[in-house]
């Protein structure tokens, strides 16, 4: 039987690894030679929840030209794995806005605005009435806190909040002990290099011809890294220009007050304000309220400079 590999983004957070393993499990318990991967590193978070529950980290894949590919919590090429133009499409799952894939054959696609992708396949099991081990629940719950900052993130839906209470009562976890020390762990990021920051959960966007790409980190205490302001400054500089886009962003999440720190650099310095409605102050502002990439930073970039769909 023809092996398909079960996939996340790029620099793979909880949600994108926790995904790739259930679903896979899911797919084989439904007769699908599954297997689960994994595009680059697994940081500390993860890694520390794959060795809680006795998981080993998915199948790493370079690239994967010919192969047969489910992705799973990502649909944009920019985030995928390398060789996608040149690898075949089953399914996607995901939660974040369509960012243009074209397939050839029809395939089967589950987006819905949810916290997390762990939510979706949750609720497949449990829907489903397919064995969902103690482990298997225990990541997905993982998945789902990691995404929605504990449940306080303002893309956290009803659906998040039901599956995590399911998922806390089958694994026997608690959601408040697991998000405290799953917290830390992301604080951890803001440790390191500015480089290493910024590139630590980096995301690109296509709007028609202007690429745009997202760093997030989200911390406790983030101060300590505003601190370092101008090397973030220089560093967001030379990623923009090595990776050739026209505008590069970093949020620094405080995930307790749920603001965000923000740090742009920008081919065009009024392109920020006119997305946004914020000034910059020495290339940073503060907003108030926002700590989601997905639902508040990108959809006004999008409506600034299109989706690149034309109709002709
Ligand atoms: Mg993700
Ligand atoms: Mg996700
Ligand atoms: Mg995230």
């Amino acid at each position: 039987m023809r092996k398909v590999y079960v996939i996340g983004h790029k620099r793979p957070d909880v949600d994108s690894i926790v995904s790739a393993i259930a679903y896979a499990e899911y797919k084989r318990m439904r007769g699908w030679n599954a297997v689960a991967s994994r595009t680059g590193d697994v940081d500390p978070e993860t890694n520390y929840v794959l060795e809680r529950f006795g998981f080993e980290a998915p199948l790493l894949l370079n690239e994967a030209r010919g192969r047969a590919l489910i992705l799973v919590d990502h649909n944009e090429v920019a985030q995928a794995v390398e060789g996608l133009e040149e690898a075949e499409v089953l399914e996607i799952v995901d939660h974040h806005r369509l960012g243009g894939l074209v397939t050839a054959e029809p395939i089967f696609v589950h987006i819905e605005p949810t916290g997390s992708t762990s939510t979706i396949i949750a609720d497949w099991y449990l829907r489903g009435g397919i064995k969902l081990s103690e482990e298997i629940a225990a990541i997905l719950l993982c998945g789902i806190i990691s995404d929605t900052i504990v449940l306080r993130a303002p893309t956290c839906t009803e659906k998040d909040r039901c599956m995590a209470r399911r998922l806390a009562e089958l694994s026997g976890l608690d959601i408040e002990e697991l998000g405290k020390e799953m917290l830390e762990l992301k604080s951890l990021k803001g440790e390191r290099s500015p480089r290493e920051v910024i590139l630590s959960d980096f995301k690109e966007y296509t709007f028609g011809s202007v690429r745009v790409g997202i760093g997030h980190v989200e911390m406790l205490r983030p101060e300590k890294l505003v601190n370092m302001r101008s090397s973030l400054l220089t560093e967001l500089k030379h990623i923009k220009e090595e990776k050739g886009l026209s505008m590069a962003l970093l949020m620094l999440t405080d995930v307790l007050k749920l603001d965000s720190y923000v740090f742009c650099v920008a081919d065009d310095p009024s392109w920020f304000e006119r997305a946004y409605g914020v000034k910059l102050r020495g290339g940073m502002a503060y907003m108030r309220g926002v700590s989601s990439r997905k639902k508040q930073l990108v959809p006004p970039l999008a409506r600034l400079f299109g989706f690149g769909i034309s109709s002709s």
